[in-house]
């Protein structure tokens, strides 16, 4: 079943995963997110979608919830050492690929050839596409200033209120090459349970993208990223309640209107799903070891397979 993946980072990653363990990874797509690449140290990073090139590739450390397994913080030390900036933690094997990346870009490659040939030398079948190869930056305005994501995530430990999430460049941004053809020629649409405002909100942002997904003629289900109105980590559960309203499965699903057929919401949230205005499907969400990725899986499909 040719399927589209929309994801953020580590949400993103650990449903892709689910998802290539249960459809054959090669008719699987995941379009990521680029709003909160950044240069560090002369780097360019792509956190997300590192994050699920790390999933899929087994690569990922699965403790610290972001970066690669077995990773050492040489080239870090040595930076703070000598006085440089450490807030965004690179480890060293990390540093590999953005070394190679950052040489591709440098040289003129777009993003989405750069991301092929790095998912290809790590030998996954999923084709991980960035959203756009166009500049498209997310900003952060707080009362305490604007920040670009990261900045505000990582560097401020995203503690401050967020009053509006902006996306630099969304309005001249392309889809990158293969994103439309994906998702037209897709029989599954699946939402990661990523962040709805900074993680999908930019993939949304690039207008062919959301075009393209409203006048889908296949079902379309996203999995929220709450359990119990709370996210599993990160400031998801903050930005619905000041930016939706609540936290309540409605929240979410109003996240993506018109864009999804079927809402999977944790049994946490069985109780709160009256009047979701998408189809709700309760299962367990929390994908915590490969057991649990099946089971969910197991009703994402299902759900998708009873709207067709
Ligand atoms: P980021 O870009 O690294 O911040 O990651 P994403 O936006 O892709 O994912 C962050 C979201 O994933 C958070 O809101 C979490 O609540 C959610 N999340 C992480 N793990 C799980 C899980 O196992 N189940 C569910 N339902 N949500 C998860
Ligand atoms: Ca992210």
């Amino acid at each position: 079943m040719r399927t589209v993946v929309l994801a953020g980072g580590v949400g993103g990653g650990r449903f892709a995963r689910a998802v290539v363990e249960s459809v054959p990874p090669a008719d699987v797509t995941v379009v990521g997110n680029v709003g909160d690449d950044l240069e560090v140290l002369g780097l360019h990073v792509s956190p997300d979608l590192d994050s699920v090139l790390y999933a899929l590739a087994g690569l990922n450390d699965e403790e610290r919830g972001w970066g690669r397994a077995d990773e050492t913080w040489n080239a870090l030390g040595t930076v703070g050492a000598l006085g440089g900036e450490t807030w965004f933690q690179l480890g060293d094997r990390d540093i590999g690929l953005h070394l190679v990346r950052t040489q591709a870009l440098r040289a003129g490659r777009p993003l989405s050839e750069v991301t092929t040939r790095l998912t290809c030398a790590l030998g996954l079948e999923t084709a991980i596409l960035p959203a756009t190869d166009d500049l498209l930056r997310t900003w952060i305005d707080t009362p305490a200033g604007t920040f670009s994501l990261e900045e505000w995530f990582v560097a401020r430990g995203h503690r401050d209120e967020v009053d509006a999430v902006r996306f630099e460049g969304a309005e001249a941004a392309r889809p990158a090459p293969g994103v439309l053809e994906a998702i037209e020629a897709a029989e599954l649409l699946l939402f990661a349970p990523s962040n709805p405002f900074v993680s999908i909100g930019p993939i949304l942002a690039v207008a062919e993208i959301r075009a393209a997904l409203e006048r889908r003629r296949v079902p379309a289900v996203a999995v929220s990223p709450l359990i119990g109105g709370r996210a599993v980590k990160g400031p998801a559960d903050a930005m619905l309640s000041r930016l939706a309203g609540g936290t309540s499965p409605a929240h979410v699903a109003g996240c993506y209107s018109g864009l999804i057929d079927t809402l999977v919401v944790d049994e946490a949230d069985a109780d709160a799903v009256a009047g979701l205005g998408v189809q709700p499907v309760v299962a367990r969400t929390l994908m915590r070891d490969e057991d649990a990725r099946r089971r969910l899986m197991e009703s994402v499909l299902e759900a998708a397979g009873a709207f067709a």
